[in-house]
C-alpha cells in the first residue's frame, strides 16, 4: 500500500521549505505539484521520482481537482509514496483537505507537511508585521477569489468592525471592490494598505499606499498576481522595517554557471544577500572509461613522486578509478599533492590526504611556475586532468625538463536545457553578472549557449586570472576576485554593485 504527504512548499523563498517537507521530497516516488512551486524546491525531486506538473492557473485550470484527487489515489494503489507539494501551506485557501478526502474514503494511509503560508511570510518580508500589541490584536485571513458570477462573499461590516490587520489572497482583480466594500462599511480611507507582489522572491515588490489610494497605485504599478493585499495599521511599519528590499544584492540578478552539485554555497550566499540567482549549470563532468593509461599508473604509482590534481572534479575521479582498481588512498601515502584551487584542496581533506602545495592564484601557470620550484632532480610527476586541461602546464613542465605524463580522467560536456531562455535574458540586459569560477566554465557558458548570444550586455565576475582573460577574450565585461574563494568573489560582487 502507497502513501500520500500533503506538503506545503511555501511561498517561494526555497529557504522557507521545512525541513520534514524536504525530507519527504527526498524520499518521494511521486511528485504532484502546483504552479506556485519555485524551480529550486522543485529540483530537490530525487530524478527517479515520477513528476507530475497539475499547475493551475486563475481562470484555466489544466488538471480539474477531482482528477488531481484521482492522481494521487492511483498512484497511492501502487504502491507509490507520493507527495502532493502546493504553494504556501496546504490547508490554506489551498484545497489539502478535499484530497484527503478520497484518500481517507479509500483507506490510503496519508500525513500533512504544514508550510510557511504566504498570508504570513510575504508580510514579514515586506516588513509588516501582521499583529503588534500597539495597533491590533487580530489577523483575518481572507480570500479575495469571486465566485463564478464576479461576486465577493465578504461580511465587510464584519471586518471593520473587528478592527483586526486584513490579509487578502487571491485578490489582484477584486482589490478594487475589497477597498471599496471596506470603506462602504466605514473604514476610513486615510488606514495604511499594502500590496505584495511575488513576495519572499527576488523580484518582490512592494506598494504602500492607503485605502483610499491603494487601488489607483496598483493600476499604475500594474501588480500581478500572485500578489497579496493587507490592510491595516501595521502597513505604516514597512519603511522601518523593510529588511528585504534593503538587502545589498536585492534586484542584482546574477547567473551562477557552476556544477550543480557544487554550486551551494555560491548560489546560497548571494541569494541570502537578496540577489535573483539563476541556476546555470552548464559544464558536466563524465569520468573517461575504459582508461588503459591512467590504470597502467596507477598500477605503477611508485615510479611518481607528485600528484597533480586541478579541480574538484579530479578528486572525486580519482576516487572513483582507486575504487575500481581495488586501491585506496594509501597507496597515494608516497607522493606529494599539488592542486588548484582550494576547492580541490578540500575535496582531498574530506578524503582524508592534504595538499602539500596550493598556489595563490587559481590557476595552471602558477601551479607549474611552483612545481618547477619544488620538483626535484629524478622526480616525476603525474597529472590527473580533464581532457582539454590548459596547455600551459604541460608546455612549462617539458620546459623546465620536468618528467610527467599527463593523462586525461575525465571530460566535459557542455549543455544546459535553458540555454535559450538565458540567450534571451542575456539580449534583454535581464541579467547583471554572470560567475565564473575557472576558465572551463566560460568556455563551457559560450559553448552551451546558441551562437551569437550577447555577452557585452552582463559582467563576468571571475574567480582569478586565466578564468578573467577567457572571459574577457569571450566578449564580457570583467570583474576578479581577490583571491581565489568564493568568499572573495562575492566581496568584490559586493563592492562592484554597491557602486553601480
Ligand atoms: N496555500 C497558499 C495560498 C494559495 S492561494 C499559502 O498558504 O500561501 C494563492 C494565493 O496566495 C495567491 O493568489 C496570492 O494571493 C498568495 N500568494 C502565494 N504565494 C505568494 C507570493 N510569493 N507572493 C504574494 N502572494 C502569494
Amino acid at each position: 500500500m502507497g502513501h500520500v504527504t500533503l506538503v506545503g512548499a511555501g511561498p517561494g523563498d526555497p529557504g522557507l521549505l521545512t525541513v520534514k517537507g524536504r525530507q519527504a521530497i527526498a524520499e518521494a516516488d511521486v511528485v504532484v505539484y502546483d504552479r506556485l512551486v519555485g524551480p529550486e524546491i522543485l529540483a530537490l525531486m530525487p530524478n527517479r521520482a515520477e513528476q507530475i506538473d497539475v499547475g493551475k492557473r486563475s481562470s484555466h485550470h489544466p488538471v480539474p481537482q477531482w482528477r488531481i484527487n484521482e492522481i494521487l489515489l492511483e498512484k497511492a494503489r501502487e504502491g507509490k509514496r507520493v507527495v502532493r507539494l502546493k504553494g504556501g501551506d496546504c490547508f490554506l485557501f489551498g484545497r489539502g483537505g478535499e484530497e484527503l478526502e478520497l484518500l481517507e474514503e479509500n483507506g490510503i494511509p496519508f500525513d500533512v507537511v504544514p508550510g510557511v503560508t504566504s498570508a504570513l511570510s510575504v508580510p514579514a518580508y515586506a516588513g509588516i508585521p501582521v499583529t503588534h500589541r500597539d495597533f491590533t490584536s487580530s489577523v483575518h485571513i481572507i480570500t479575495g477569489h469571486a465566485k463564478k458570477n464576479g461576486e465577493l462573499h465578504i461580511d465587510f461590516d464584519a471586518l471593520v468592525r473587528h478592527g483586526g490587520t486584513l490579509v487578502f489572497l487571491m485578490s489582484v482583480t477584486s482589490t478594487p471592490h475589497i477597498l471599496n466594500g471596506l470603506m462602504q462599511a466605514g473604514m476610513p480611507p486615510e488606514l495604511p494598505a499594502a500590496m505584495v507582489e511575488r513576495g519572499t522572491l527576488p523580484r518582490q515588490r512592494k506598494l504602500v499606499a492607503t485605502v483610499g489610494t491603494l487601488a489607483q497605485r496598483m493600476r499604475e504599478e500594474g501588480i500581478k498576481s500572485p500578489a497579496i493585499l493587507i490592510v491595516g495599521a501595521v502597513c505604516a511599519l514597512s519603511d522601518r522595517f523593510d529588511w528585504y528590499d534593503a538587502l545589498p544584492l536585492h534586484g542584482v540578478t546574477v547567473a551562477v554557471t557552476r556544477p550543480r552539485q557544487r554550486a551551494g554555497t555560491l548560489t546560497g550566499r548571494l541569494r541570502a544577500l537578496g540577489a535573483d540567482v539563476i541556476s546555470y549549470p552548464c559544464i558536466e563532468t563524465q569520468d573517461i572509461w575504459p582508461n588503459l593509461p591512467v590504470v597502467e599508473a596507477l598500477a605503477s604509482l611508485e615510479q611518481y613522486s607528485w600528484l597533480v590534481l586541478t579541480s574538484p572534479a579530479g578528486v572525486d575521479t580519482l576516487a572513483r578509478l582507486l575504487e575500481a582498481a581495488d586501491m585506496d588512498a594509501r597507496s597515494l601515502a608516497h607522493l606529494k599533492l599539488a592542486v588548484i584551487g582550494a576547492g580541490t584542496a578540500k575535496k582531498l581533506r574530506e578524503r582524508g590526504l592534504r595538499a602539500d602545495y596550493i598556489p595563490d592564484g587559481y590557476d595552471s601557470i602558477q601551479l607549474a611556475e611552483g612545481l618547477i620550484r619544488l620538483v626535484r632532480e629524478g622526480e616525476r610527476v603525474l597529472l590527473l586532468r580533464a581532457e582539454i586541461g590548459s596547455p600551459e602546464l604541460p608546455a612549462r613542465l617539458a620546459e623546465a625538463c620536468i618528467p610527467f605524463d599527463d593523462i586525461a580522467i575525465y571530460r566535459t560536456i557542455y549543455r544546459n536545457e535553458r540555454s535559450e531562455e538565458l540567450a534571451e535574458q542575456l539580449a534583454r540586459g535581464a541579467i547583471d553578472y554572470v560567475t565564473f569560477t575557472s576558465a572551463s566554465t566560460v568556455r563551457g557558458f559560450v559553448q552551451s549557449l546558441p551562437a551569437g548570444a550577447a555577452l557585452t550586455g552582463c559582467t563576468a565576475l571571475c574567480i582569478g586570472a586565466c578564468t578573467e582573460q577567457a572571459a574577457r577574450e569571450a566578449g564580457m565585461r570583467t570583474i576578479t576576485a581577490a583571491n581565489a574563494t568564493i568568499d572573495a568573489m562575492i566581496d568584490t560582487l559586493l563592492e562592484h554593485a554597491g557602486n553601480k
